[in-house]
C-alpha cells in the first residue's frame, strides 16, 4: 500500500497495484487507482495500444449492439458530454478512437505498458505481494493484482484435422490485421455463424468472388437498424444522460428498453403480434431484451418469440432450402444464446455468390491444403476465416497462470467450474480481483457500466483497506460457495442453461458446463455487492500483515 515509505519505490518495477489490459476496464481502473486513490499503479496490455476488444477485433463490419450513447463510460459527465458519435450503433474504428480519445483525456498512457503479456503471477505470502513475469523477460511486483484481461479476448481455436496444413491464407476475426484483408476476387470460406461471422459475411459477401459459409448451429438473427445520430437526437440523450444511466441501471441488461411488457402469455396473438412487430422495427435487443419479462423464463412464451423470428427469417430468404438451413431447430430457445444482431445477412444469402453448407448434416472433416473438405464435397479455398469465438471467461486468465496460496493454480481450484464471490474474488487468491469476472453480470449487462461498477467497487474496498490500516482481503471459501449456488440457482430458474452456449463453456471441449453469468439483474446485483459492503465486507477477511502492524 502507498505511504511516505513507498514513494521510493516508484521508479522500481515495484507497485502497489498492477492492472493487467486496457479495454473498458483496465483504463478506468487505472484511472481509479492512480487519480482517486493516489496509488503507484500500472497496466500491462499484450496489444499494441488500447482498446482491448475494440483494438483486436478489426475484421470488417464489428460494431456494438448496444447503442453507442449507452455502450460507453459514464462515469465523467464532461467526458458524456464531450464525446461525439456517429452512428447509432458506433464501429469498431470509431469506438477504438472512443478509447484512444479516453486514455489521452485522462493521460493514462504514460503508466501502460504495451505489447506486454503477463505470464506468471505468483502470491507471495511472505511479502504478501504478487510478483509477476512478463513476456520481455520483466518481474514486477504488486501488492494489488486486478485482472482487467475481458471475458471475450482469448480465441477459441477449432480442433480441426489439418488446420496448419491449408496453404492460403488463414483469419481469425479476433486478431484481424490492422492494415486489413484483400479479399477482393478470391474464393473465401468462413467458419461459425454467431454474432461475429454474422457481422461478418454481408460485407465480405460484397467483396468476394465467392463465399462459403459453413454453419454448424443456425442463430435468431434481429435486425440491427444502425443509422446516423444526428447533432440534435445526440443533444437531446446528453441533456437526459444521468436519467438514461440510472434508467439504464434499473433495466435487467443494463440498456433501457421503456415498452417490456409483464407475458408473451397474457397478450392475446394478435398484441403480441403486433408488440413483436413493433419490437422488430425498433432494431437491436429491442425483441430480445424488450419485448416480454417471461420471455426467457417461460418456455411457452418463448415458443412465441421464436415461431415469429422464424417466420422472418423464411421471409428475408428466397430459396426455401437455404431458408429452411437458416432457421434455427426447434430445440434452440430463442434468444438463449445471445442474439446477433444483423445487416444484410439473411440478404447475402439471396446473392448467387454465396453457399451454405449445413454442418450438421454434412460435417468438416478435414482441412487440406487447398480448402475444406466436407463429408459430400471438398471446397477450394484461397482464404479461411474462423469466427469461432471464444474461450470465455477463463481462457485469458488462465493464460496468466495465476498461483495463490501455497502455490494453487487458479485453473486448479477452478477445475470444477469457475469459483469466485460476486465474480470479484476467489477465495486462495488474496488481494486479486477480476473486473467482471465469471459469475458477474458481465456480458449478459451492458458492459462499460458493469465494468464502472466493479472497478468503482475495487478501488473503494482498497481505499477502505488503506484507511483502516489493512493490507490483504480474501474471501472465504463459504461465501464463495454461497455465491455460486445462488448463482446457478437464478440461472437455472431461466432457459438459458439448456443451449450449449459460450456463457456454459459449452463450445470448449472438456471445459466444465457451468453457468458463468449471474442472471439476477444488474440492479440486484449492485445492490448485494452494496450491502456486503455496508457490513463490513461480509464474506471477506481483511488482516493486516505483520509488516502493517509494525508500522
Ligand atoms: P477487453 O476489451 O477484452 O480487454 C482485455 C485486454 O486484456 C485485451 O486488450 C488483452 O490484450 C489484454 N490481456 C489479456 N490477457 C493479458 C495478459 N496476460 N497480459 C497482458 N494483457 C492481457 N459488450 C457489450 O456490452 N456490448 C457490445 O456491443 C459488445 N460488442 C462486442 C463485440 C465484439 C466483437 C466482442 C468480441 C465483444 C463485444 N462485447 C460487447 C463485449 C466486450 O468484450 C466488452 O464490452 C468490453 O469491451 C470488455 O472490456 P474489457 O476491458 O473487460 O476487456
Ligand atoms: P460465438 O457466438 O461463440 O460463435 C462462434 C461460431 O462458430 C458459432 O456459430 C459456432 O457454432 C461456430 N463454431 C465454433 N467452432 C466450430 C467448429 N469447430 N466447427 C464449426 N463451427 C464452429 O462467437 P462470436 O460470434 O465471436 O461471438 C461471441 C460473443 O462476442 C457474442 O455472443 C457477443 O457477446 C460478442 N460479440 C458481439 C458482437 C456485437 O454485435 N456487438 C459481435 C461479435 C461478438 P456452434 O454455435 O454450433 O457452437
Amino acid at each position: 500500500m502507498t505511504n511516505k515509505k513507498n514513494i521510493a519505490d516508484q521508479a522500481t518495477n515495484d507497485f502497489d497495484a498492477v492492472v493487467v489490459g486496457a479495454g473498458f476496464a483496465g483504463l478506468y481502473m487505472l484511472h481509479l487507482l492512480r487519480d482517486k486513490l493516489g496509488l503507484h499503479a500500472t497496466a500491462i496490455e499484450a496489444g499494441g495500444g488500447v482498446g482491448g476488444t475494440w483494438y483486436w477485433n478489426r475484421y470488417p463490419g464489428a460494431r456494438c449492439d448496444i447503442p453507442s450513447m449507452d455502450y460507453s463510460y459514464s462515469f465523467s459527465d464532461e467526458l458524456q458530454q464531450e464525446w461525439e458519435w456517429s452512428e447509432k450503433y458506433a464501429s469498431q474504428p470509431e469506438i477504438l478512437a472512443y478509447l484512444e480519445f479516453v486514455a489521452k483525456k485522462f493521460d493514462l498512457n504514460k503508466d501502460i505498458r504495451f505489447s506486454t503479456r503477463v505470464i506468471g503471477a505468483d502470491y507471495n505470502e511472505t511479502d504478501h505481494r504478487w510478483h509477476l513475469s512478463t513476456d520481455d523477460g520483466k518481474a514486477l511486483t504488486a501488492r494489488f493484482l486486478i485482472s482487467g484481461v475481458g471475458a471475450l479476448s482469448t480465441a477459441a481455436v477449432p480442433d480441426i484435422e489439418g488446420i496448419d496444413s491449408f496453404e492460403g491464407q488463414s483469419l481469425n476475426t479476433s486478431s484481424w490485421p490492422g492494415e486489413g484483408a484483400d479479399l477482393a476476387g478470391k474464393r473465401v470460406g468462413i467458419i461459425g455463424t454467431g454474432a461475429t461471422a454474422v457481422q461478418v459475411i454481408p460485407i465480405v459477401a460484397e467483396e468476394a468472388a465467392h463465399l462459403t459459409v459453413f454453419q454448424r448451429t443456425p442463430p435468431f438473427a434481429a435486425p440491427l437498424l444502425n443509422r446516423p445520430l444526428g447533432r440534435e437526437e445526440q443533444n437531446e440523450i446528453k441533456a437526459r444522460y444521468k436519467q438514461i444511466r440510472e434508467d439504464s441501471w434499473n433495466a435487467f441488461a443494463g440498456v433501457p428498453f421503456y415498452n417490456v411488457r409483464p407475458s408473451a402469455i397474457a397478450d392475446t396473438p394478435e398484441q403480441r403480434r403486433e408488440h413483436y412487430e413493433d419490437c422488430w422495427n425498433e432494431g437491436g435487443f429491442s425483441l430480445w431484451l424488450g419485448s416480454y419479462e417471461d420471455l426467457l423464463l417461460d418456455k411457452a412464451a418463448n415458443d412465441t418469440a421464436g415461431a415469429f423470428v422464424r417466420e422472418k427469417i423464411r421471409e428475408q430468404v428466397k430459396d426455401p432450402e437455404v431458408a429452411a438451413k437458416l432457421v434455427p431447430a426447434p430445440e434452440l430457445n430463442y434468444g438463449t444464446k445471445r442474439q446477433p444482431c444483423e445487416t444484410g445477412y439473411y440478404e447475402a444469402y439471396n446473392r448467387d455468390n454465396v453457399t451454405l453448407i449445413d454442418l450438421k448434416a454434412d460435417p468438416i472433416q478435414e482441412i487440406t491444403p487447398a480448402g475444406i473438405r466436407t463429408k459430400s464435397a471438398t471446397h477450394q479455398l484461397d482464404v479461411i476465416i474462423y469466427a469461432t469465438g471464444f474461450d470465455a471467461f477463463t481462457g485469458s486468465l488462465y493464460r496468466m497462470n495465476i498461483r495463490g496460496r501455497e502455490g494453487k493454480r487458479l485453473q486448479d481450484h477452478w477445475s470444477a467450474g469457475p469459483r469466485t464471490h460476486l465474480g470479484l474474488m476467489t477465495a486462495g487468491f488474496p488481494n486479486f480481483f477480476t473486473v467482471t469476472g465469471p459469475l458477474s453480470p458481465s456480458v449478459l449487462f451492458n458492459m462499460p457500466l458493469s465494468i464502472e461498477q466493479h472497478c468503482e467497487w475495487i478501488a473503494d474496498c482498497i481505499a477502505y483497506l488503506r484507511e483502516h490500516h489493512l493490507d490483504t482481503i480474501e474471501t472465504m471459501r463459504e461465501a464463495e460457495d454461497k455465491w455460486i449456488t445462488h448463482v446457478k440457482e437464478v440461472a437455472d430458474s431461466t432457459l438459458l442453461p439448456a443451449a450449449e452456449s459460450w456463457y456454459l463453456g459449452a463450445n470448449i471441449k472438456g471445459k466444465p458446463r457451468v453457468f458463468m453469468v449471474y442472471l439476477g439483474g444488474g440492479k440486484l446485483y449492485k445492490e448485494i455487492c452494496e450491502d456486503v459492503v455496508a457490513k463490513g465486507y461480509e464474506g471477506f477477511t481483511l488482516t493486516a500483515t505483520s509488516q502493517t502492524r509494525a508500522q
